[in-house]
């Protein structure tokens, strides 16, 4: 069945009692039980909520996956799943990972044990020459963020398989919509669903999702014991959130791709990341294993007094953390995204000071360029 009548069908069972076509919120905590010896469908609601898994199966579902967990936030699926891991292991993680992974990364589970090599994952033979005798997993994130890198996925994952370490991918930028990491040979997909898939900047959540049954049951079990889940209003909002991916996506994604074109031809602007240029350098690998190059593109101004004055001048667009809403955002990735990594880490990463990320939201694109043209020129 193709993604798009995924989309609207799946966790999306009519409501047995009342013949409801929208999942019912449900608020207990707790259920009551039938008997002794046989506890019903749901207990307590940390170990599962019918909203919430009507919400997990179709992010479950849309990924290719059989497990979905859905977690309070992008970063509480990370640190989840990262308790996967023991005290002495090591991951391979590539370099511009999001701010919040490398900092828990860097500055929780390194406390806890956790080793990572940072490296950059564009080249295959660069994850192969990090990886130890107890490396354990590569964390990667294509296209990354900030600049957009691609990362081929099937050399990845090939690669890991080869060794015995798994391959856990953050696809918040792409979604499913776009890129099904799983059906790549990776073995499981992390989300911040706080992006796309909510796709109205009104929740923060996050998902792991895998198609390995076994993965499936320890990530269920650190969801229950560690505790991290969702509330059932926000499972609600995301999941009525996620039944229009296929038409933001879409929209968002042409707008982005006027935009970028448009910038990389702008006297002002020093260089254009959007893996939809076909000047971008990872443009056939991205072709090869996603659909569509997305909503977030990054660009560099000639100066930082200019993108003061773009950041602080924009009125159509946000200036603002966060990206996947309807509305379109601008941000400045040196205070915002990656504020949680050391300016030399940043410089080394290339996030300079006049570099600004857009994500594009659903306003017209004419109207959006017009603004941008109007802050640069004048
Ligand atoms: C926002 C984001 C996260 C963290 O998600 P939260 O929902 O903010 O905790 C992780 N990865 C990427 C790529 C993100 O953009």
């Amino acid at each position: 069945m193709d993604i798009a009548t995924r989309l609207i069908h799946t966790g999306a069972s009519v409501e047995p009692v009342q013949g409801a076509l929208s999942v019912p919120l449900y608020h207990a905590s707790t259920y009551a039980q039938p008997s002794l010896e046989s506890f019903g469908r749901w207990d307590y609601a940390r170990s599962g909520n019918p909203t919430r898994h009507a919400l997990e199966e179709a992010v479950a579902a849309l990924e290719g996956g059989s497990v979905g967990c859905a977690f309070g936030s992008g970063m509480a699926a990370t640190s989840s799943t990262l308790l996967l891991f023991q005290p002495g292991d090591h991951l391979v993680v590539c370099d511009d990972v999001y701010g919040g992974t490398f900092r828990v990364m860097t500055k929780l589970f390194a406390q806890w044990g956790l080793t990572v090599t940072f490296v950059d994952a564009t080249e295959t033979t660069n994850i192969a020459a990090a990886l130890r005798p107890n490396t354990r997993a590569l964390f990667l994130e294509t296209p990354s963020n900030p600049l957009l890198k691609i990362i081929d996925l099937r050399a990845a994952a090939t690669l890991a398989r080869e060794r015995g370490v798994l391959t856990i991918v953050d696809n918040t930028f792409m979604t499913p919509y776009f890129q099904r990491p799983l059906e790549l040979g990776c073995d499981i997909v992390i989300h911040s669903g706080t992006k796309f898939l909510n796709g109205h900047s009104d929740v923060v959540c996050g998902f792991a999702v895998t198609a390995d049954p076994t993965l499936g049951e320890r990530l269920r079990f650190v969801q229950n014991a560690f505790g991290a889940v969702l509330g059932p209003n926000d499972a609600w909002l995301t999941l009525r959130g996620l039944r229009t991916l296929k038409v933001r996506m879409e929209e968002s994604q042409k707008g982005a791709k006027t935009i970028a074109s448009w910038l990389a031809d702008h006297p002002r602007v020093s260089q254009v990341w959007y893996p939809g240029l076909p000047g971008h350098p990872g443009y056939a690998v991205h072709q090869s294993q996603a659909s569509g190059p997305g909503a977030v593109l990054s660009f560099q101004l000639d100066s930082f007094e200019l993108t003061k004055k773009v950041l602080e001048g924009v009125r159509l667009m946000a200036f603002a953390v966060s990206l996947g809403g309807v509305e379109s955002i601008l941000s400045y990735p040196a205070k915002m995204s990656h504020a949680a990594m050391p300016a030399e880490e940043r410089a080394l990463r290339g996030i300079s000071d006049s570099l600004v990320r857009l994500c594009v939201g659903l306003e017209s694109p004419d109207d959006l360029i017009a603004e941008l043209d109007r802050l640069m020129n004048s």
